[in-house]
């Protein structure tokens, strides 16, 4: 049996959402504890540079976080290398189990565990994963030196992900199944101009495919949505960047939620459906889904937290 912790506040997940809010009730003296996950840090720690934190024109993703937890441990949060397995929002003080053992009640809890990657669902992506499909080139990129790859997705993920595997790459290829993308104008005027990619629209990706001994990629299948014709691009490399899905998981039957898994809060506010429980950064917010919006919902958080506190 593990040892069992009571904190005011707790915070659960250490992207934006939970080290702003951790900032914030520390400072109103409520000593908060913060349980970071499995992704320390965050979706900013799979990425490279971000260019649209207020105050910094560049800084790497990963080092904004490291600078996000030593300021939060500065002003005196105790930030926990755990994960939470399950949470029971039915009775106050609410119940905390993190896989270490440890229980923890808590007053009050910050919801901030974010959003993970969505998979396109084939089974042949899934037999791939690790061999070749990947989420993330910001850590596998380095596998395809020289090589093949491809990308789906029209969005920020995507384009990003595009460029920066032409680091490596010998030729990237995007995929988008519409004509236009969702990334921001800067990002599109790189990816069009960047001699290494070339863009293949109106196609979705039906089958990875590859061999098994050794187990890899070789190719995808990929269909033209008005036609209905199949063309298989040989690649090395399939990264799938079609946007997250909130992270839900531990409240799906306790909260409510909207918008396909989303944690529904008051408008203007962090509250969600049961008092005292509060959803800031990506897991709420199905529109913006940015850091410095993430920072500003902890932030939201933790006051909604600490004026809750109050009145208890
Ligand atoms: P996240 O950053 O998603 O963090 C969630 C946290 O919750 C993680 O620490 C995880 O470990 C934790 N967690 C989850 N479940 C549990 C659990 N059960 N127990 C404990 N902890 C848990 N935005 C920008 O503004 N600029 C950019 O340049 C930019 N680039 C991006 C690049 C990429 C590749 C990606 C994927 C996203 C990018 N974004 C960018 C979006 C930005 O990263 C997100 O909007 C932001 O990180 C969301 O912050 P968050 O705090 O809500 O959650
Ligand atoms: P997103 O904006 O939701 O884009 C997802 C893309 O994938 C869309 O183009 C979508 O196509 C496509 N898609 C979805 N499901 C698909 C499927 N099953 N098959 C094929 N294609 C599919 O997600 P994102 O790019 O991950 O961005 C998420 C958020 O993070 C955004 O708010 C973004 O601004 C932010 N972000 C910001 C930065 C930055 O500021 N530099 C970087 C990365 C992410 P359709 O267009 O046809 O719907």
């Amino acid at each position: 049996m593990g040892e069992t912790r009571h904190t005011r506040v707790l915070i659960i997940g250490s992207g934006p959402a939970g080290y702003t809010a951790a900032v914030y009730a520390a400072r109103a003296m409520l000593n908060p504890i913060l349980v970071q996950g499995i992704q320390p840090g965050g979706q900013l720690t799979i990425t490279t540079e971000v260019e649209n934190w207020p105050g910094d024109t560049h800084v790497m993703g990963p080092d904004l976080m490291v600078r996000m937890q030593a300021h939060a441990e500065a002003m005196g949060a105790e930030v926990i290398s755990d994960h939470i397995a399950a949470l029971d929002l039915s009775r106050r003080p609410f119940i905390a189990q993190a896989d270490s053992g440890t229980t923890y009640t808590a007053d009050a809890v910050i919801l901030a565990t974010g959003a993970q990657a969505k998979w396109l669902g084939l089974p042949s992506e899934e037999h791939f994963k690790g061999f070749g499909v990947s989420a993330c080139a910001t850590c596998d990129g380095f596998f395809y030196r020289g090589k093949k790859v491809v990308v789906i997705g029209g969005g920020n993920t995507a384009v990003e992900e595009a460029l920066f595997l032409t680091n490596f790459a010998a030729q990237v290829t995007l995929i988008h199944r519409r004509d236009r993308l969702r990334a921001e104008k800067i990002m599109q005027d790189r990816l069009f101009k960047h001699p290494k990619i070339t863009v293949l629209w109106h196609h979705e990706v039906t089958e990875v495919l590859g061999d098994d001994n050794p187990r890899g990629v070789t190719a995808v299948r990929a269909r033209n949505v008005n036609s209905g014709q199949t063309t298989d691009i040989p690649c090395d490399g399939f990264f799938v960047a079609i946007g997250h899905a909130p992270a839900s998981e531990l409240v799906k039957d306790q909260l409510e939620l909207h918008n396909g898994g989303y944690v529904r809060v008051e408008p203007g506010s962090t509250r969600t459906s049961i008092p005292g429980v509060f959803a800031a950064g990506d897991l709420t917010d199905h529109i913006y889904r940015q850091a410095v919006t993430s920072a500003g919902m902890g932030c939201m958080a933790a006051l909604d937290a600490e004026k809750f506190l109050a009145g208890h």
